[in-house]
């Protein structure tokens, strides 16, 4: 799988919508358009669909580049993209997280899904703040988050 770049405008905003890996091609695909950016920029991350660590490089490349004079945010971070913001600060750099996912598991039927957390309606306002128990759609069972909640939010407590 290609990666491709789709930026829309949204009122005062630009949106980018990166679709494929996030790899060792990554650099040569965004560094192009950061000349042709608005001051104000979403990045949505759903479509990213996987991350490795000649990604990670040239993401924080970019991102040093495209913060300058801009504001970026951040949305529909997938599970993979927040564990390289908690484990990576320059990752995220100076945008601002406005939603993410969080991958669940139910112990009782192994059903697996994604509950998005947004700024404003359920994203929790500190690391160990907790979130309200997911409800599994097969069996009603109580389902768990995949990683510790308090690991998965860290970045909540970090400025930005
Ligand atoms: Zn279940």
């Amino acid at each position: 799988m290609g990666i491709t770049l789709n930026v829309e405008k949204k009122g005062q905003w630009e949106q980018l919508l990166y679709s494929g890996p996030i790899n060792e091609d990554t650099e040569v695909h965004l560094m192009p358009m950061i000349k042709g950016l608005g001051p104000n920029v979403i990045i949505n991350f759903r479509k990213v669909d996987s991350v490795n660590s000649c990604g990670v490089r040239a993401w924080i490349n970019f991102i040093r580049e495209a913060e300058k004079g801009r504001k970026l945010i951040y949305e529909e971070c997938t599970p993979e993209i927040v564990s390289q913001i908690n484990m990576i600060p320059n990752f995220r750099g100076t945008a601002h997280i406005k939603s993410v996912y969080a991958s669940f598991a139910c112990d009782n039927c192994d059903h697996h899904c994604w509950v998005i957390y947004e700024e404003g309606r359920n994203m929790p306002a500190s690391a160990d703040a907790g979130v309200p128990t997911h409800k599994c759609e097969k069996c009603g069972n109580n389902m768990e988050m995949e990683e510790m909640e308090d690991e998965f939010f860290a970045w909540v407590d970090q400025a930005g």
